[in-house]
């Protein structure tokens, strides 16, 4: 266990635990505020994270950046966002399974320093991975889970919407319940 996402990182940006430390420009480990309540979880960076180590920039992370403040949320300000593997999978491909294996501990020790309320994965790999893993997005995106202390949902990955525009309408619905269940847990917290 890290005392602080600081010393995570020193140790994270260092990682050959896998593969892809050969083929990264960048270690990607994640962006926002540390003390969200939010976390967002893609599935790896692509290129041009890789290239500038911050996760959701291009036109995906455009698109996600809209639909955040669509419900009033922003990495400056209120959210975290990170990814299941740190590193670039070549051509974009989904990591393997042994990749995830190799780097979800990263993410297990992200989320248990920052110690989000609700967690919202962002497309199929990360839902497989982090809710059941049989997860089938279009069916189960939209629903809360609750495994301990912590909300889990899934919605599309904001790459996969720029594929199929035509599930954007049923993406701002599941951000629609995300600022929902966000004012319920701050009205509980205040009880
Ligand atoms: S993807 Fe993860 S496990 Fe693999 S080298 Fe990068 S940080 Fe390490």
């Amino acid at each position: 266990m890290y005392k602080s996402l600081k010393e995570l990182q020193i140790h994270c940006l260092n990682c050959t635990k896998c593969e892809l430390c050969k083929t990264r420009k960048n270690v990607v480990l994640g962006v926002g505020n540390e003390e969200s309540q939010i976390m967002f979880v893609g599935e790896g960076p692509g290129e041009k994270e890789d290239l500038t180590g911050e996760p959701f920039v291009g036109r995906a992370g455009k698109l996600l950046d809209k639909m955040l403040e669509y419900v009033d949320l922003s990495r400056e300000k209120n959210i975290y966002i990170a990814n299941i593997v740190k590193c670039r999978p070549p051509k974009n491909r989904d990591p393997f399974d042994t990749e995830q294996e190799a780097c979800i501990d990263w993410l297990r020790n992200q989320i248990l320093l920052i110690r989000p309320r609700l967690v919202v994965c962002l497309g199929r790999v990360a839902a497989r991975r982090i809710i059941k893993n049989d997860f089938k997005i279009t069916k189960e995106h939209g629903i809360l889970y609750k495994k301990g202390n912590i909300f889990f949902m899934a919605t599309f990955h904001p790459s996969a919407l720029l594929r199929s525009p035509q599930n954007k309408p049923a993406a701002f619905e599941d951000f629609l319940k995300i600022k929902e269940k966000i004012e319920n847990m701050t009205m509980n917290s205040k009880v």
